[in-house]
């Protein structure tokens, strides 16, 4: 491996794509094709003798693990430009560039939360229009590290405007991907014809729901399912499931499901499920975090002392939880105990899965009540680690992997071309991956997030 990591420039960020948006397979990352020897000192020539524009910075000194799955780069330059990266590595900074020192500290890319929603509920009180609040979500993502946000279903209308507005230097929150409303017909025909409606928001996703909520509601019949999968699929669309069961993951992924949006929670995974997964390309989003909250405010969570925490955690949502009555009500019931033995199985699940070559992509189901965004992402990834998998391919599962699970080519990696969304660890993360809390900066499309 050379001093300076390349890669192509990136096509345009899809983000502004609606329904007549391909059907691409989604399949796990492939590295690109390796530049020529002589690439390498043309640019650096190029970097020292460029005027440097007013839009130029060089962070410098810092390591940079730059989510390619290349190794960590010790005193290494970040050249940001309009947001994007310039080059990354052992390179000259431009004259006139702004310099950032960061001596002692790690660059790594922000992280992609596969699996979140935002509708508002996070912003500050007193924040008034859905667009606002849904920004204010957006922004505590961001505070976080969590540069982009795929968001399950459920946002409202606002959503899509937003989307249209960040494909700019500094948005100042983090990008936002969206399925609108989540599907949930009983007959074919009212399946398509909301596939259809929803379709007409531009969603980057549809969304269906196939489980039962441990034996206590109907499903979806497979019927309108597949009915779901086909409409979404003629009109270019990718579907996101929310499931349960084991079966339930095979036949969604024999009938093309494009997103595997939770773990298997009921049994252990099979490697008839680990094949399925790879030959069709379809990533797997484990959303521990999911099953940690329906059972963890049965008492105080340790994490309600973690100043990481603490700085962000909003004081209603905190009042909320601290409720006696709420408290016992969590302790004393079944579906909490349920879904803390689903959690034993998801992790259980994952480690499998990891193992067998299976694209994971990070996800928490962050967003709804007593799942706090951007917070539970560092749980999450803590989690996934004590599953078995190592700090690397988890942060790699945050950031390039979930990136190409969702088919952004802009975002996930510090490669050539991409966003400049990035952190700034005062850590070793790769040592230890709760160092990811030892946040120092955020940057999105090369601008600190406030
Ligand atoms: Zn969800």
């Amino acid at each position: 491996m050379g001093p300076l990591r390349m890669s192509r420039a990136e096509a345009p960020d899809a983000s502004g794509a609606g329904p007549g948006w391909r059907v691409a397979p989604v399949g796990p990352y492939r590295p690109r094709m390796k530049r020529s020897s002589l690439f390498v000192p043309i640019l650096s020539i190029l970097l020292s003798v460029l005027p440097a524009g007013a839009q130029t910075k060089a962070f410098r000194g810092a390591t940079l693990w730059d989510g390619s799955g290349s190794p960590p780069l010790r005193d290494a330059t970040l050249v940001v430009r309009d947001g994007r990266v310039l080059a990354a590595g052992r390179v000259p900074t431009p004259p006139g560039s702004e310099i950032v020192e960061l001596t002692g500290r790690w660059i790594v890319p922000g992280f992609v939360n596969a699996h979140g929603h935002v509708t508002g509920a996070w912003a500050e009180d007193g924040v008034e229009g859905d667009g606002r609040r849904l920004l204010g979500d957006l922004l505590l993502y961001a505070r976080y590290g969590v540069t982009t946000v795929n968001s399950l279903g459920g946002e409202p209308a606002a959503a899509l405007p937003i989307r249209r507005d960040q494909n700019r230097p500094g948005p100042g929150r983090a990008r936002l991907h969206f399925a609108g409303p989540v599907i949930f017909e009983t007959s074919p025909d009212a399946a398509r014809a909301a596939v259809r409606a929803g379709a007409a928001l531009e969603p980057d996703w549809i969304k269906i729901r196939v489980d039962d909520n441990l034996g206590t509601t109907e499903k979806m019949p497979w019927p309108a399912t597949m009915a779901v999968i086909e409409e979404a699929h003629a009109l270019g669309l990718r579907v996101a499931t929310h499931l349960f069961y084991l079966d339930d993951a095979k036949r969604l992924l024999r009938a093309g499901s494009d997103l595997v949006a939770h773990s298997v929670r009921d049994a252990p995974v099979d490697q008839e499920l680990a094949g399925l997964l790879r030959e069709r390309g379809v990533c797997y989003v484990p959303t521990l975090m999911r099953e940690v909250s329906t059972f963890v405010y049965g008492e105080r969570p340790a994490f309600f002392d973690d100043g990481f925490f603490t700085r962000l955690a909003k004081t209603s949502e905190l009042r909320r939880l601290g409720d006696p009555g709420l408290m016992n009500e969590t302790r004393s019931s079944a579906a909490a105990a349920a879904y803390r033995r689903a959690l034993d199985q998801a992790q259980e699940n994952l480690a499998v899965l990891s193992r067998s070559g299976v694209t994971i992509a990070m996800g928490t189901d962050s967003g709804p009540a007593g799942r706090f965004p951007g917070y539970f992402e560092h749980l999450e990834l803590e989690l996934m680690v004590k599953a078995g998998m190592s700090p690397e391919a988890v942060l790699l599962s945050a950031t390039r992997d979930a990136a190409a699970c969702l088919s952004l080519p802009d975002v996930g990696t510090l490669e050539i071309g991409r966003w400049a969304d990035f952190m700034i660890l005062t850590a070793d993360p790769l040592t230890d991956i709760s160092h990811t809390r030892r946040l120092e900066a955020v940057y999105v499309g090369g601008a600190e997030v406030r």
